[in-house]
């Protein structure tokens, strides 16, 4: 044992003479102090905190007074919708390819024209994003074929419990906006999904919303509803 120790600190030694002998080039080695910088050296370290004390406060009062962030800030996702209510997600699963952390699990469900999410065959049933493990990267949403995915300002996301964390479709979707009629409801008539992702469809039509009176007549959204006129498909030819 006390070879081992002895031969230890041999090569200690052997690794500190090496080190002691390496020439620096001149312009890495450090500058000569002069007497006024010997004399000072060991209260220079002060010197940074005193010129600080005179320098205005920064410190943020958070949570009490909230900075805004800046416009592009990555915060939490938001899941979009079409100007009538549809949803934009068609379960494509491209997101959760995209993401480096394996946050976000897609399940696709079947529109049917008794429930139509979404423009299209197939929409996001299940929807879930993992903030345990989303490192805010924004691939994602970069992935998303028809921009139904985003990220909004939001950055408070702590949360007590790890399930919590775990935020579902719900909480990902975005808010109903005024004069939008809730899914499920048929897409616009004589429209396909194109011209949805043009940007076609404007607002819930009169027929949308005679479908969601007949099948669902206390949806709230019956009320606020703004329909506007259908634009026939030009099946993609501009
Ligand atoms: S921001 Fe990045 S880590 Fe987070 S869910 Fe999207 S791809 Fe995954
Ligand atoms: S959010 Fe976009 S990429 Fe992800 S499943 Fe929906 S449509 Fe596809």
């Amino acid at each position: 044992m006390a070879d081992e120790k002895s031969v230890g600190r041999k090569k200690r030694r052997e690794r500190q003479e090496v080190a002691r002998r390496r020439e620096l080039p001149p312009e890495l080695a450090p500058a000569e102090k002069g007497p006024l910088g010997r004399l000072f050296a060991p209260v220079a370290g002060f010197g940074v905190t005193i010129s600080s004390m005179f320098r205005p406060t920064v410190t943020e009062q958070y949570p009490f007074e909230k900075v805004p962030t800046q416009p592009r800030y990555h915060g939490r996702h938001q899941l979009n919708r079409y100007a009538d209510g549809l949803e934009k997600c068609i379960g494509c699963e491209l997101c959760a390819w995209a993401c480096p952390a394996d946050a976000i699990l897609v399940e696709a469900g079947d529109n049917t024209p008794d429930a139509q999410y979404s423009p299209g065959e197939r929409y996001g049933r299940v929807y879930q994003i993992n903030y345990l493990r989303c490192i805010f990267c924004g691939l994602c949403i970069e992935a998303c074929p028809t921009r139904a995915l985003t990220m909004t300002n939001e950055f408070e996301l702590a949360g007590p419990t790890r399930e919590g964390l775990i935020y579902e479709k719900q909480d990902l979707l975005a808010p109903m906006l005024e004069g939008m009629l809730a899914a499920p409801h048929p897409m616009v008539e004589g429209t396909d999904d194109d011209d949805y992702y043009r940007g076609d469809v404007t607002g819930p039509t009169e027929d949308q919303v005679e479908w969601v009176r007949a099948h669902r007549p206390d949806d709230a959204t019956l009320a606020t509803a703004r329909t506007t006129a259908a634009e026939p498909s030009t099946g993609g030819q501009r």
